[in-house]
């Protein structure tokens, strides 16, 4: 199984791998390490990443790029629309599935691809994407790529969870869990550190902050032997690298109206390339404080445009930004209720931490020096696969827990009892700690439902804050007419999503010998069932709420008036306030499962899901074939070029000279053709032009490769034949060397040298004979086999070992000896070696 961690950021995606040597960053077929978050349609295919970027400045209508921030959301949303005014492609309503015309509000995005207009919704984009990370995935490991873990920021709310989720499922990918950027940059931080104190001790804090190019976040963490907890996070979603360069944009705008009378924003093409310029220059000042120039040849109107910026002046104009990143640092720091002194370190993530301004503002606000232990790009990635790896039977990793926490609270409403009034109750609070799961009771005789939302939408960087809405279905009251007790679980799960994960309906029978329900109450009531709690060990404490004392929380999402305070009341809401009933002791308790039924905001359906699964393997296979064609096509090109430069010097000599000019006026035709009617044909054309090519080469190619290959083989077999010529001559000597070795052996070695040497002859001869167009006498690998044949004879006889001579005086010393040297010995130090992968030359 493979293990894999993706960071899919806004700008770049980085993927890391775990291999048996550790963790790998992989480089793609441009041994990029980096996969920009572009996908660009084309007539006949997609790209994807380091293969689309230019694209975005060539193709731009058609280059998908700056979406991660559409996931799971609206096409009204007003995050949405900010993003649409600055992006060259048109983002648009999607239809729903029923294929009927009505909009489902999805926003997608309209590109023109093999010909065709095209919608894909932003999971399917980010799944082009995911796919590309697997490929490249994939290659690095020679292993099919389906586990994996994938970054999310820590703002995203369940909704953009889940449609990074489902981008997965479109790709083919089985996402185990997904990681908050800076947890998992705190995993790849810790996991390695040998010094943290014991969990009993007091923790050692670390804050973590990643600037990418569209966000802001920070994390606060405590480290003890084994564990990660974060204390809390906090975020500036609208805060990173491109609202820098927006400021550079604007201000070039500007200038270049008064100076050259060029609007700039007119044109799709230019103000992207003006973006991509003032990012370049941006990065040039992290490095260079003096002027730099911004120079743009045929920029706009055939007009060469020239500018320039510096470091302070870029601070100017990007004062109020910078003031900015102090706001989630003091948050951070406020919530995880840690002064300054007993922060350890402050570790700084993110390509945009390397803007200077940045960086010192985090410095004084902490006042210390920030750390870069880490590496500021990959360190997602790492953490992502190292949490994979955690997740997968297939490495050992070290015992290491790892608690995050829930960044927006979560509420549930649901109306209750006879007058239906709404109740609301706060299920999980603000940086409490993730995976969480509470068991909720409620007594009821009929079905009934439950409605999710963030309860504080003011704190929340999404304009919709319910989160569901959950019918528990399948209610009913008890035999004897009171209403049943149903427990229902919910939870936020380890990438942070909420649902509500199951319901039993609690049922009395009729029993003579078993107890009542202790918990049995005739007024409606709530106990919460903390699955996970703060503190250790503490597997399910219960805690029973006095219904009454309720806070009131508002519930946004319910379209009773949104102004209302609804008070949490139960019907009859007395606790305790009846007196058991006698009867109850003879009753028995059965848990009976009921279902739910759920209705997810903005939730893609099974069947959309499936058809989007569908259409992406298509696009894989299209995406295939084209590759396929362009290899084809440019092998024709490659072999045209080949060839004329080879028969022009190594191989002119191989072939006569109506050959040349029949193979030359092939390569003419055929190189005229590619740039004609063979510019655009497909696979199976290009393969049989390549095909007549061949048919003329290869012989050429052949005879050419024979006459280099052929005097070497000659010569070693002359070699072997005069090598076991002089053992022959040794041995009708007396030699004491081949004394052992038999008459009627040495006749068989005799007989196959005359024979092979009679052979070499022969073909020497006749290859001499021959000119070097002609087809050769004797292929290169029949005098291999000549030589195999010659050496498997002869060695046999001529290696054979003397017989051991015993006496007494020499055995000490043979035993000695053959303790070093016998064969096995030998076997067992070339064993130990080969397992080492060692080769001692
Ligand atoms: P996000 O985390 O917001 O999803 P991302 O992960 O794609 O975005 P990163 O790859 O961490 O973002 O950082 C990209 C940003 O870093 C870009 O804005 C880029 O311009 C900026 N950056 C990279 N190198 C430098 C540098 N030397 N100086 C200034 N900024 C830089
Ligand atoms: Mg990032």
């Amino acid at each position: 199984m493979a293990v894999v961690g993706f960071d899919v950021g806004f700008q770049n995606c980085y993927i890391a791998v775990v291999k048996s040597g550790g963790i790998e960053t992989v480089a793609d077929e441009f041994t990029e390490r980096c996969t920009p978050a572009v996908v660009s349609f084309g007539s006949r295919s997609r790209s994807v990443g380091n293969a689309a970027r230019n694209q975005i400045i060539t193709n731009p209508r058609n280059t998908v790029f700056n979406f991660k921030r559409l996931h799971g959301r609206l096409y009204q949303d007003p995050v949405v629309q900010t993003e649409r005014a600055n992006l060259p492609y048109d983002l648009v309503p999607l239809r729903g599935d029923d294929d009927d015309d009505d909009a489902d509000g999805r926003v997608g995005a309209k590109v023109f691809y093999l010909e065709k207009e095209h919608q894909f919704s932003v999971e399917q984009v980010t799944a082009m994407l995911l796919t590309k990370m697997k490929e490249t995935a994939e290659a690095s490991l020679q292993k099919k790529v389906v586990e994996c873990v994938i970054s999310i920021p820590s703002f995203f709310t369940d909704s953009e969870r889940r449609s990074v989720l489902d981008a997965a499922k479109i790709a083919g990918l089985n996402c185990l869990q997904l990681m908050n950027d800076t947890t998992a940059v705190a995993l790849n931080y810790g996991i390695y550190k040998e010094d943290f104190p014991d969990p009993n001790e007091k923790p050692k804090v670390v804050f973590f902050v990643d600037m990418g190019h569209s966000a802001f976040q920070v994390s606060a963490c405590a480290f003890n032997k084994g564990k990660l907890k974060v204390l809390s996070t906090a975020f500036d979603p609208y805060l990173g690298g491109r609202d820098f360069d927006q400021r550079l944009v604007e201000h070039f705008c500007a200038e270049f109206k008064s100076k050259y009378k060029l609007d700039v924003k007119s044109r799709v093409r230019s103000v992207q390339r003006l973006w991509q310029e003032c990012e370049k220059l941006r990065k040039l000042m992290s490095s260079n404080s003096t002027d730099i120039p911004l120079n743009m040849e045929c920029f706009m109107d055939d007009k060469d445009v020239t500018g320039k910026m510096n470091r302070a002046k870029f601070e100017e104009l990007c004062a109020d930004l910078i003031e900015r990143v102090t706001v989630p640092l003091v948050a951070v720091l406020k919530q995880a209720q840690v002064q300054l002194q007993d922060i350890s370190a402050v570790e700084i993530v993110g390509g945009a931490m390397r803007i200077p301004a940045v960086k010192a503002q985090i410095s004084k606000f902490f006042r210390r020096d920030v750390s870069t232990t880490l590496n500021a790009d990959e360190a997602v990635a790492r953490g992502c696969a190292l949490q994979c790896a955690m997740l997968s039977p297939a490495f050992r990793v070290r015992d290491f827990s790892v608690t995050d926490v829930i960044p927006f609270p979560i509420s549930l409403s649901w109306s209750s009892g006879a007058d239906e009034a709404i109740s609301c109750h706060e299920i999980f609070g603000k940086n409490k700690p993730s995976p969480s799961s509470k068991v909720i009771t409620f007594h009821r005789n009929r079905p009934f439902v439950l409605e999710a939302f963030y309860s504080d939408p003011g704190s929340l960087p999404f304009p919709e804050a319910k989160i569901g809405v959950f019918k528990v279905q399948c209610v009913q009251d008890q035999h004897n007419g009171e209403k049943s007790k149903v427990k229902v679980k919910v939870q936020v799960d380890a990438s942070g999503i909420m649902s509500v994960t199951s319901a039993t309906m609690v049922k009395r029978v009729s029993s003579a010998d078993t107890q009542a329900d202790p918990e049995e109450k005739d007024t409606e009531e709530i106990s919460i069932h903390d699955g996970l709690d703060d503190s250790e060990g503490q597997d399910k404490t219960q805690v029973r709420l006095d219904i009454e004392k309720q806070s009131t929380v508002k519930c946004p999402c319910t379209d009773k008036d949104p102004n209302l305070a609804y008070t949490l009341r139960a019907a009859n809401a007395e606790p305790n306030s009846q007196p058991p009933n006698p009867k109850k002791a003879k009753m028995k308790v059965k848990h009976m499962p009921v279902p739910i039924e759920e209705e997810k905001t903005l939730h893609l359906t099974k069947d959309c899901l499936n058809t989007f699964i569908g259409f992406e393997n298509q696009m894989i296979q299209q995406d295939q074939q084209e590759k396929e064609r362009n290899n084809a096509k440019n092998a024709v090109e490659e072999n045209v070029y080949f060839y004329r430069h080879k028969l022009e010097g190594p191989y002119r000599t191989f072939l006569s000279a109506d050959d040349q000019q029949t193979f030359s006026g092939l390569l003419n035709l055929i190189e005229a053709w590619l740039y004609d009617e063979g510019a655009d044909q497909d696979k199976q054309t290009y393969l049989h032009k390549l095909a007549e090519i061949h048919k003329l080469g290869m012989p050429v190619k052949d005879r050419y490769q024979e006459s280099v290959k052929r005097p070497k083989m000659f010569e070693e077999l002359a070699a072997k034949i005069h090598k076991y010529k002089a053992v022959m001559e040794e041995f009708t000597n007396g030699s004491e060397c081949y004394i052992h070795i038999d008459e009627s052996d040495m006749e068989k070695v005799r007989a196959c040298v005359k024979a092979t040497h009679d052979w070499l002859t022969t073909m020497k001869y006749s290859q001499e004979q021959l000119k070097p167009e002609d087809e050769p006498a004797v292929h290169s690998t029949q005098i291999y086999e000549k030589l195999q044949t010659l050496v498997n004879v002869c060695e046999e006889v001529v290696s054979k070992p003397k017989p051991r001579v015993d006496s007494p005086a020499e055995d000490s010393m043979q035993v000695d000896h053959n303790s070093k040297k016998s064969p096995d010995s030998v076997t067992t130090e070339f064993d130990h070696i080969l397992q080492n992968g060692e080769k001692n030359t």
